[in-house]
This record gives structure tokens, C-alpha cells and sequence, in this order.
């Protein structure tokens, strides 16, 4: 009898994890892993390369090295996909069949969209750790700046990783007063699309803090439009209730986050749902129309947050549902939504935001979750790049949380 064939198309975080999980589980499977890159980027670690803490390198590996032996790649792009054939197009024109489909393609990050940007990026102080070619030009231009306006910009969602925005507007703070005389000259600005903060109340309240505390000028819905690079200008648009305007802010420094979509090959094909997004039931990760198609991680149109530490809880899950569905029933395993945000407040300091799709805190410590750690930065700048390497993309199924069942939130303040 043929080997059952499952196909899973992006090797990214995602993939890798689902590949590795599969393969432990069932070494049987015939699995296809369709990925066009050959190098892996541990993209949490973007954030400390801008502040200087890591290289780049440091958050590469080869691809090849984390592909489980006797799972085959096939090194190139999806390029459509028909899911009542039960195929996937290449881009170089390989047609690949498959008896189950794993969609983890990631998100696509719309530069275009804001006006002036792609060219502006990697000069004249202008930056953004979402990009893998300039998240180290962020650092540079740090310790370039000078005195004026730091101005850090954070699109609508759904963006991956929400909370990566201001991390770099908390570090580059630390930055500025870090040298002698040079905050008194300085301003910082946060300047975000959303109506908060944050979107999860438990964590947003002690995230104003921080800001109030550091006297950096938030700026609510604010949504960059347009970059000025030769008059070093920014515009928004601002909404007013229901009106809106346009507001220029002269900056001396920028660190952009473009707004986000589903890459093209998915959002015009029929596995879409209206968002773009794969369609899968936010529980199971199953297909609404297609049950033999699943999807997990930023591609997926799963009303989370978008994040690494989602795909380690989501992964299991999607694992369990795909091998009952080869087995001719329905799986019973669900995902409650969890994501975690190190949001990280200063050099040494993290807010651990662990929650789930009621935006409850679901925090794996037994302790107050809201609170600035040093032992969290720890975990966010050691112990996190460790797990992903070592244990989330070799399929290790127990790490959901850190701790599995978690802990309490004995007191949540603000
Ligand atoms: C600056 C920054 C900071 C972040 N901070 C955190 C954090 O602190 N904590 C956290 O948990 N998460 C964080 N994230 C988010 C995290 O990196 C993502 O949520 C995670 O990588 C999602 O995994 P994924 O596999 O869905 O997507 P990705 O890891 O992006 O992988 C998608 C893969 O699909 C491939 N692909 C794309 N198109 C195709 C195609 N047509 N055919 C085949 N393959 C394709 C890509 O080459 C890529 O390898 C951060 C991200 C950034 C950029």
C-alpha cells in the first residue's frame, strides 16, 4: 500500500514544528515540506539585534539542519493551490499531490503600503527590526541618533508579534538616557493604528505605566500612511471619531512596522476565508470546507496572536486532529487561543503576557504576570531562543506553555 502523503507548505516556524511532530508520531507518513528558503530566522530575535544584544547571524540556522531526517524538501514555492484536486502548483511548476495539507506560509508584510518606504528603509535613521535586512541597521541608527524626535509606528492588525512595535520604543529609551545630556534634546513617540495600547486589558494597563512612567508621547490611532525620507516626515492618518485627518510628525529617527496580509498565493485561492487568511475553525485547525486541509501559525485565520509561542501551542493540536482525520474520524483536541508576548519594557525588564482567545492571562509562572521581571528577560533572551531551537522545532509535544497547567495570576493591578 502507498505511504499516506502529507504535504505542508511553509518551513517556518510553523512548519517545522508540524513536520517535526508528524514524523515523531507517525515515521510511516510520507511527508512533503515545501519551502523555497534555504536559511531559518529565529524572527523573535529580531527585536534584540535592533538594540544591539544579538547579531543576526545568531538568530540564523541553515534550513537543511532542521529538517527531520526522512522528511523530504522540496526547495521552492507554492504557487497556487487546488484543493479539490488535492494538489499544490510550484513555482517551478511541480504539481504536488497530497492526501493531507498543512498551510504555513506565514504572513506577507505589505511595505508597499506605506508610500516612500521601501526606499527610505536603511538610511537616514530610518529602521525596522520586521525587516531581516535592516533589524541591524535599527542598532545603528540608535546609537547614531542624535537628539529630535524618536518616533517608533505600530500598523492595524493583524500584524505577528503585536507587541514588537513598542518593545524597541522601551529599548531605545533606555538608549537615549543612557548618554549624557542627550534625553534632555529627545522625544519619544509611539505612534499606533490600534485605539490602545494593547489589545489585552490585563496588560495594557501596566504597559501605560511604563510609558507614562518614561514620559513617551502615545499616540492612538495613528496610522502611517506616507515617509518623507528627504524631510525626515512622517504622515498619518488620524482617526477622530468618525472623521479623520492627516498629521505630519517630523522625526529624526523612525522605526517602522508595515501593515500585514496573507501572501497572495493564499488569499486568491480557494482555502481563503474573507480575510484572506486560511479558513480553519479556531478550535480544531481544521479546514471549514476542506477537511483535509489544516492550517496553524500567522497564515492561518485563527483570531490570536500572532506569535511563535501560539505555534508551540497550536501545534500539538493541529498534530493530534490531522492523524484522527487519517484515521477516518474527527479529532477532539482543541486550542484555547494561548499566545505569550515577552514585552519586553527596558534592558532587563519583561512583562511575561501569556492569554488566550478571551484575552485572559493564562501565565505558566505562579506569579503576578503584569509585573517587570528581570528573571522574564532571561527567559525572552535565553531560555525562549533555546526551547525553539532545541525543543519547539524537533517536535518536543509537551512544550505548550513553559510549565504544563500553568500557574495563578495571584494579583492582577491596574
Ligand atoms: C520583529 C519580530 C518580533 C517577534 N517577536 C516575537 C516574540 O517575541 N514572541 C513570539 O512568540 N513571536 C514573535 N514574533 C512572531 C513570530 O516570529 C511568528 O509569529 C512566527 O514566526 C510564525 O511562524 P510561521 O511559521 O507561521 O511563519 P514564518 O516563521 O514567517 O514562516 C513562514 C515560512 O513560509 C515560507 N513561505 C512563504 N511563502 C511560501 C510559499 N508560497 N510556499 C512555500 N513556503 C512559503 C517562508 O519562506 C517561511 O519560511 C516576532 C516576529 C517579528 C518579525
Amino acid at each position: 500500500m502507498a505511504p499516506v502523503r502529507i504535504l505542508i507548505v511553509g518551513g517556518g516556524a510553523a512548519g517545522l514544528t508540524v513536520a517535526s511532530q508528524l514524523h515523531r508520531a507517525r515515521p510511516q507518513l510520507a511527508i512533503t515540506l515545501l519551502e523555497p528558503s534555504t536559511d531559518h530566522y529565529y524572527q523573535p530575535g529580531w527585536t534584540l539585534v535592533g538594540a544591539g544584544v544579538f547579531s543576526l547571524e545568531q538568530t540564523r540556522r541553515d534550513e537543511a539542519g532542521l529538517i527531520p531526517p526522512g522528511v523530504e524538501w522540496i526547495c521552492d514555492a507554492a504557487a497556487a493551490f487546488d484543493p479539490v484536486g488535492q494538489t499544490v502548483t510550484t513555482s517551478g511548476g511541480q504539481q504536488l499531490g497530497y492526501d493531507a495539507l498543512v498551510v504555513a506560509t506565514g504572513m506577507r508584510l505589505c511595505w508597499e503600503a506605506i508610500r516612500g518606504l521601501p526606499e527610505a528603509l536603511g538610511r537616514q535613521g530610518i529602521c525596522s527590526n520586521y525587516s531581516r535586512d535592516h533589524a541591524a541597521y535599527t542598532w545603528q541608527a540608535l546609537q547614531a541618533f542624535d537628539g529630535g524626535t524618536a518616533l517608533f509606528t505600530c500598523p492595524p492588525m493583524p500584524i505577528k508579534c503585536p507587541g514588537a512595535p513598542q518593545k524597541i520604543a522601551y529599548l531605545a529609551d533606555d538608549v537615549i538616557k543612557g548618554k549624557p545630556g542627550l534625553a534632555a534634546r529627545s522625544t519619544v513617540v509611539y505612534a499606533t493604528a490600534t485605539p490602545g495600547i494593547f489589545g489585552v486589558p490585563t496588560y495594557a494597563a501596566p504597559l501605560r505605566q511604563v510609558a507614562a512612567r518614561r514620559g513617551i508621547d502615545v499616540r492612538c490611532s495613528h496610522t502611517l500612511t506616507e515617509v518623507r525620507a528627504d524631510q525626515r516626515e512622517a504622515v498619518f492618518q488620524v482617526k477622530d471619531g468618525d472623521s479623520s485627518r492627516e498629521e505630519v510628525i517630523p522625526f529624526a529617527l523612525l522605526h517602522a512596522v508595515p501593515p500585514m496580509a496573507a501572501p497572495e498565493v493564499v488569499a486568491t485561492s480557494p482555502l481563503a476565508g474573507p480575510g484572506g487568511f486560511v479558513e480553519v475553525d479556531k478550535f480544531s485547525l481544521q479546514h471549514i470546507r476542506y477537511p483535509n486541509v489544516f492550517s496553524l501559525g500567522d497564515v492561518s485565520g485563527l483570531p490570536n496572536s500572532k506569535t511563535a509561542a501560539a505555534v508551540r501551542a497550536q501545534a500539538p493540536v493541529l498534530v493530534a486532529n490531522l492523524l484522527a482525520h487519517l484515521d477516518g474520524g474527527s479529532g477532539s483536541d482543541q486550542y484555547d487561543g494561548y499566545a505569550c508576548c515577552p514585552l519586553i519594557t527596558g534592558y532587563g525588564k519583561v512583562i511575561m503576557a501569556e492569554f488566550n482567545y478571551d484575552q485572559q492571562p493564562v501565565p505558566s509562572f505562579p506569579l503576578d504576570p503584569t509585573v517587570e521581571r528581570w528573571s522574564m528577560w532571561v527567559m525572552k533572551k535565553d531560555v525562549l531562543p533555546w526551547i525553539y531551537w532545541n525543543r519547539m522545532l524537533k517536535g518536543a509535544q509537551h512544550e505548550r506553555r513553559f510549565i504544563p497547567g500553568g500557574g495563578q495570576v495571584r494579583q492582577v493591578s491596574g
